[in-house]
This record gives structure tokens, sequence and C-alpha cells, in this order.
């Protein structure tokens, strides 16, 4: 038997093409239905759709704990040996997230927004958080997310505009004053929504 007749014996009916060619489910080039990983402009504007009531500043803390997760402060005079920013555990059931108390205040709050961008973006425990990974230079790409989490979670793009285009404020400070964040993250996020050259 020849080769062309193997292949003429598999070979689709000639009834036309009426639907699509569909996998089957147990093909071995088919990955499992999942949705879609959730990017974190869209994982942060679910959270504050949920769980923000809509004032700025953005509180994280009440975020943390509208989505049931334990927030332990670290660091500071009674823990002076804490040497990192912050913390995400999701090992045991309950998810854990640590920030460090001895950070400047808007320091704090972006750790909380970038450790809960590991809790919503479904990120295994982050390992300790360093100061480093909350740069803009940081290369690993779970935190590179859970940073544009936090800022979009802090500083929500609509809202930005609204202030920047409504003319409320009358530079970089004010505006980081009003979303309590610190300057740096306020222009990056500037630049970031074409707001700032
Ligand atoms: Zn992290």
């Amino acid at each position: 038997m020849g080769a062309w007749q193997q292949d003429a014996s598999i070979s689709t009916p000639c009834h036309g093409p009426k639907r699509p060619p569909t996998l089957p489910m147990n093909s071995p080039t088919s990955t499992p239905a999942k949705p879609a990983a959730a990017t974190p402009a869209r994982a942060a504007a679910a959270l504050l759709a949920r769980h923000w009531d809509g004032k700025l500043p953005v509180d994280p803390l009440r975020i943390a704990a509208a989505l049931g997760i334990r927030v332990v402060a670290r660091g500071g005079a009674d823990d002076p040996d804490y040497a990192y920013s912050g913390y995400f555990d999701n090992s045991g059931g309950q998810p854990v997230i640590e920030y460090n108390r001895g950070e400047s205040v808007v320091r704090q709050r972006f750790t909380l927004a970038h450790e809960l961008g590991h809790y919503a973006l479904g990120h295994a425990s982050s390992p300790r958080d360093t100061p480093a990974n909350f740069t803009t230079g940081v290369s690993d790409k779970a935190e590179r997310q859970a940073n544009r989490f936090a800022a979009e979670l802090l500083m929500p793009a609509k809202e930005v505009r609204i202030v920047v285009q409504g003319g409320l404020f009358k530079d970089v400070a004010e505006l980081a004053g009003a979303f309590h964040t610190s300057q740096a993250a306020m222009v990056y996020r500037l630049q970031s929504l074409g707001l700032i050259p």
C-alpha cells in the first residue's frame, strides 16, 4: 500500500468546511483551559472596583483587610534587625503581608501595594523584598509586575488624568501629596501615562 493511500484514509470528508477545525481536548499540543493571566493594570482595576471607596489617597491596608490578608508591621525600633521592605507569604492558606514600618510612610504604602500585587497576580510566596525590588531597574518579572500593580493601585490612571487635566494641583509635590506617594513614583507614573515627557 502506497503512502498516498494512507494519507487519503485520514483526509477530511468532502462536505465542505462547515465549522473551524477543533483540537481534541487531550491533544498533546493543547494547554489546559484557564483564564488569561491578569495584567497588573487589570488586576489593580479589579481590586479598586471591588474594594476601594473612591477616596484619595487609596488605602492599601484597607484593601488588604477586605481581602482577608493578615498584615504584619515589622522593623522600627522594636524590630531593628528586620532588613527588608516587605514580604508576601501565601504558603499556609492564610495570605500574609509584612511591611517595614521603619521606612517612610510613602514607602510603606508602596510596599503594601506591591505585596498586594504579588497576591492579586497569583504569584507564589515572594522572597523577602529588598529595597532593590522596588526600583524601576529590577529585572525579575514578578517584581516588575508587582511594582506596576502598585503604581496602578495607588495612582489609578483615571483619577490621575482627572486631577492633572483639571489643573487641580500646581506641581508634582502637591500631586504626590494627594495620592500619598513619593514624588519619584508620581513622576514615573505621569510619564507612563504620557502626561509629562
Ligand atoms: Zn516583590
